[in-house]
Parts: C-alpha cells; sequence; structure tokens
C-alpha cells in the first residue's frame, strides 16, 4: 500500500512510523510512506497557506487554493508515473482528511481501508482546519476523526491511522503479531481481548490462572472465550 501524507510538519512523522513492525514493513516493500510539506505549495513570498476565517473569529484556516493544489501534484506525479490508473472515472487514490468532524475511526473501518485501497493521501489540518471547499469540492473522499476531542493537528491522527491501517496489510505482521485474535477484530466478535500472563507462574503472590497451565486447550479456549468483553 502507498499511503503519501499531505503536512506542514513532515518532521513529526520520524520516530513514531520509523521504528519497529512499521518499519520493517517499509523495508519489506509491504507499505510506502511518502511525505508532502503543505508549505511547498504556499503562495505568494513568504508561502502563505492560511488565511483569517470568512464571518471573524479566531484562528486561520489552510485556503483551498494551497490544499488542492497540494492534493492535485500528489495525485498528479503519480499518474505521471503511469502506475496508477482511472477508475470508474475516478483517481484511484482514496482521499481522507483527517478531522474531528469526520467519521470515528473504528477498527471495522481501519480493516475495510486496508482491503479496499492500494493508494490513501492523508490530508493533516492545522489552526482551525481546512477551507470547506476542499470538501465540497470533490478532492476529498471521506473525513475521519480519530476521537471526539480536538488535537492541535492531523499529524497525529495521520499516524494512527496509518499504523492500525498498517497492521492490516497482508505480510506486515509476523506469525506471532496476528491481527486475527485481537480487541475488536471478527474474531472476538469486535469485543475486547481476554487477559494475557507469561513466566513466571507466580509474581509477587498474583497467580496465572490455573486453566491456562492445564494444557486442555478446549477449557482455555472457553476461559479465552469467557475473558473477552
Ligand atoms: N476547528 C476545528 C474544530 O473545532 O473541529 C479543530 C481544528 S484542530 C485544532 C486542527 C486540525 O487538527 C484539524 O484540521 C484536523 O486535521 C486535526 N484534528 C484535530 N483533532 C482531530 C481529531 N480528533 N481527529 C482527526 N483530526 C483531528
Amino acid at each position: 500500500m502507498r499511503i503519501d501524507v499531505i503536512t506542514l510538519f513532515p518532521e513529526m512523522f520520524q520516530g513514531p512510523l520509523t521504528e519497529s513492525i512499521l518499519q520493517r514493513a517499509q523495508d519489506e516493500g509491504h507499505l510506502e510512506l511518502n511525505f508532502h510539506n503543505l508549505r511547498e505549495f504556499g503562495t505568494g513570498n513568504y508561502r502563505q497557506v492560511d488565511d483569517s476565517p470568512y464571518g471573524g473569529g479566531a484562528g486561520m484556516v489552510i485556503t483551498a487554493e494551497v490544499g488542492v493544489n497540494a492534493i492535485e501534484a500528489v495525485v498528479g506525479s503519480q499518474m505521471e508515473s503511469g502506475k496508477w490508473k482511472m477508475e470508474n472515472g475516478k483517481l484511484k487514490p482514496h482521499i481522507i482528511y483527517l478531522s474531528p468532524r469526520g467519521e470515528r475511526l473504528e477498527q471495522e473501518k481501519v480493516e475495510q481501508l486496508a482491503a479496499k485501497h492500494e493508494w490513501l493521501i492523508l490530508l493533516c489540518g492545522h489552526y482551525e482546519g481546512i477551507d470547506q471547499r476542499i470538501i465540497d469540492g470533490g478532492w476529498i473522499d471521506e473525513e475521519i476523526s480519530i476521537g471526539d476531542y480536538v488535537l492541535t493537528g492531523g499529524e497525529i491522527p495521520a499516524m494512527v491511522l496509518v499504523d492500525a491501517v498498517a497492521r492490516q496489510i497482508p505480510g506486515v505482521l509476523g506469525k506471532d503479531e496476528s491481527a486475527e485474535e485481537e480487541s475488536f477484530s471478527k474474531a472476538l466478535g469486535r469485543k475486547r481481548e481476554y487477559p494475557h500472563y507469561t513466566r513466571p507462574e507466580e509474581f509477587r503472590g498474583l497467580k496465572v490462572p490455573d486453566v491456562l497451565l492445564s494444557g486442555n486447550h478446549a477449557e482455555i479456549d472457553k476461559w479465552r472465550i469467557d475473558n473477552t468483553k
């Protein structure tokens, strides 16, 4: 899967997406991440990306021109590569604006994004957000929120989305890290996973449940089902 992130702060993504499983996913070619600095699409000598809101009020709004120019440049660069084609009259990337106004990101949505799309473009807002015409004009396919609270920018939400989606790409997780039986997975009826224990059998008076030491797999499975919630 290819994911392009359009952001005012591309440096923020170093670290969270360049360690452990996500770095391995990139090294092995399961995931290709590209970052584009929105500032490069700014206008005028100062590369302005925002302006004050019509109707007044605090904060600044990322302009439609800058947002659309950035999206079109990212899409255009790939269309020219010949790798991506039009599909039903639409460009192939699925373009998401991270926004508190969007649909709440949940595991089923994460699975759908990974299954349906080979190319995502994520637009991170900042300040008060973006000019609504970027959305209304059809440059955004959907708005996604990571929860009912407001963060300073779309960068952390984009990282959350990339991490969650990447885990669903076949081959990204090793055998020991399978996503099949985890909290919110279909296999667990979308419930929260059962608790885990590892050695020693007793730690400061706290014992591992007997059933997990019994070797009786039917009983262990039953205990695990009983302990999802
Ligand atoms: N004025 C906006 C509102 O009240 O809904 C909040 C803007 S917020 C300070 C700046 C940017 O952070 C947004 O444009 C969005 O990209 C991102 N953001 C903040 N909270 C978010 C959330 N819960 N989910 C997704 N993106 C979020």
